[in-house]
């Protein structure tokens, strides 16, 4: 594909024609209420929409439209050969559209274009094609009982799904959910972040052309204590998939029980440890690909390593490394193809980030970059990387999740104290260990309560492996062929054969 130039990607913002409607039964509509939010660029402020804001009334139809999808069988009785084809040609829709996704994204939660393009949309083609592929490649069971009986496990969709997810990567997110959803039989309900509606309207579209039969994949925009309320104590919802905060994951929790016990899957937030070892012998190494990881995608990641636990013997080279690489995150113009750290997602946000630069002052820690905002005058939202060191983990910056470009640098001075430091966080979502020492690796992956333990490495990731977080990072894993089982039920069928005389 042509490399597209910093004024290729403004021209080609500046004609985009961005759908801010719901998508219900097919059809692109107005909120039933006929409200709407308006949708602003945290590039440089620019207004890209008005966006549909629903509520009850239109939750309660898109629900309804999605059972009687459901239960007349025209996506969840189709062959799972055939719901495999359609899944694929999405698939290749979402590649033919890379450029115009990939801008919904980056003008909408202010990403990077080369990643928006590189990752996100890659990412989302070929989580649609990996579950196409599986459907029909995955087996029922017959069950091991004595010769008077046949007992088949079956695997049915759950029936109406719904899915409420965060605006980190807006697309991604909501494809760990809806791909696997699609894939086992299931109708769905989207309910996208307020700050990154757009792609999710685009996605649902791209999906009818694919031949996803209208009311299957349905999409409602608005308010996360309205529209994500309502799914949440919705009785006819029979799975709520979320991904987001902590606290809203408990939120759903509460909805659950409060309505109709519907199962849920929740991915929630995480304040990840990274330990860098003088057992590893490239510590430059370590250190580059850290910095990297906790600067991608703003640092607005579950999984931002924000917690560089090293040993103090490697301590002074590891933080001069770090230090340097952040100066290659300079916030930058987001469709600059250049650009490796683009633009907050709002100013609230920003706002909140910036706090944890007063805490980190406050509670004792050294500021050695950044600790300030970037890019003013363009009337965006920009945040300088920025390193604290000498920490300690009882600090707020060590406990919070920050979800900004905030790095903390914790010295320890044994492996043993490292492990321990790790483990002290009410998260365990991801972690890693540098080192060299085959034993170390071992003991120190077993000794972290995490789901995600990287050896020499941060975020490597395929479809392959699963993903979620041990403790209050959440429940249920999103990826792999387990993701699946969240949305199907097992049916016992007991066949007796014994006969009668
Ligand atoms: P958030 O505030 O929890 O919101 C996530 C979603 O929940 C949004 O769609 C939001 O809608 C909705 N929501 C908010 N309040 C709600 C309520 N009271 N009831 C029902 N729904 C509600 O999270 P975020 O700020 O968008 O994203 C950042 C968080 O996501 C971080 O904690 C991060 O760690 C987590 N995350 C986790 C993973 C993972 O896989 N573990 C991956 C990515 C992100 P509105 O925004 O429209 O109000
Ligand atoms: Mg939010």
């Amino acid at each position: 594909m042509t490399e597209r130039s910093t004024s290729d990607w403004h021209a080609k913002a500046a004609q985009l024609n961005i759908g801010a409607k719901m998508i219900i039964d097919g059809q692109s509509v107005d909120a039933a209420s006929g409200r709407t939010f308006a949708s602003h660029s945290p590039i440089d402020g620019r207004h890209l929409a008005d966006v549909a804001s629903g509520s009850q009334e239109d939750v309660d139809i898109a629900v309804a439209v999605a059972r009687r999808a459901f239960e007349d069988g025209r996506w969840s009785a189709r062959p799972p050969a055939e719901r495999k084809l359609v899944l694929r040609r999405l698939a290749d829709l979402i590649r033919a559209h890379r450029d115009e996704l990939a801008l919904l994204e980056t003008l909408d939660m202010g990403k990077p274009i080369s990643d928006s393009t590189s990752i996100d949309v890659r990412a989302v083609a070929n989580c649609f094609d990996w579950y196409g592929e599986a459907i029909d490649k995955i087996y029922d069971e017959i069950a091991p009982t004595a010769r008077d009986a046949v007992a088949m496990v079956t695997k049915e969709p759950l029936g109406v799904v719904a899915a409420v997810v965060p605006w980190n990567f807006p697309m991604l997110m909501a494809s760990w959910k809806v791909a696997p959803a699609l894939a086992t039989g299931n109708s769905v309900v989207l309910k996208p972040a307020e700050q990154s509606s757009l792609s999710a309207i685009r996605l649902a579209q791209l999906a009818l052309e694919a031949g996803v039969p209208a009311g299957v994949f349905n999409v409602v925009t608005g308010d996360g204590p309205e529209v994500g309320r309502a799914l949440g104590l919705h009785m006819d919802v029979d799975g709520l998939f979320f991904t987001g905060s902590t606290q809203v994951g408990k939120y759903f929790m509460e909805y659950s029980a409060q309505s109709n016990l519907k199962r849920l899957g929740l991915e929630l937030g995480g304040k990840s440890p990274n330990i860098i070892l003088s057992s590893y012998r490239d510590t430059k190494h370590a250190a580059t690909t850290s910095a990297h990881s906790a600067f991608f995608n703003q640092g607005e990641m579950c999984t931002c390593p924000s917690r560089l636990i090293v040993d103090r013997a490697v301590h002074d080279e590891v933080v001069e490394t770090l230090i340097e690489v952040s100066k290659s995150y300079a916030p930058g113009d987001p469709l600059d193809p250049a650009t490796s750290m683009g633009a907050m997602v709002d100013a609230r946000h920003t706002g909140r980030v910036m706090e944890f630069v007063e805490h980190a002052k406050t509670d004792g820690a050294d500021v050695v970059t950044g600790g300030t905002m970037a890019r003013q005058d363009t009337g965006g939202s920009y945040i300088a990387p920025t390193i604290f060191d000498n920490a300690t983990n009882d600090m707020r910056i060590a406990q919070e999740e920050i979800f900004g470009p905030l790095l903390t640098v914790i010295p320890v001075e044994s492996v043993e104290e490292a492990v321990k430091v790790a483990n002290d966080s009410c998260y365990g979502l991801a972690s890693a260990v540098w080192t060299d020492d085959l034993t170390t690796a071992h003991q120190v992956s077993k000794g972290i309560r995490a789901g995600l333990v990287y050896v020499n490495c941060y975020d490597c990731d395929d479809m392959t492996t699963p993903f979620g977080g041990f403790k209050e990072s959440g429940i249920g894993r999103d990826k792999s062929l387990h993701a699946m089982d969240k949305y199907v039920e097992l049916k016992t069928t007991w066949i007796n054969i014994a006969g009668r005389d």
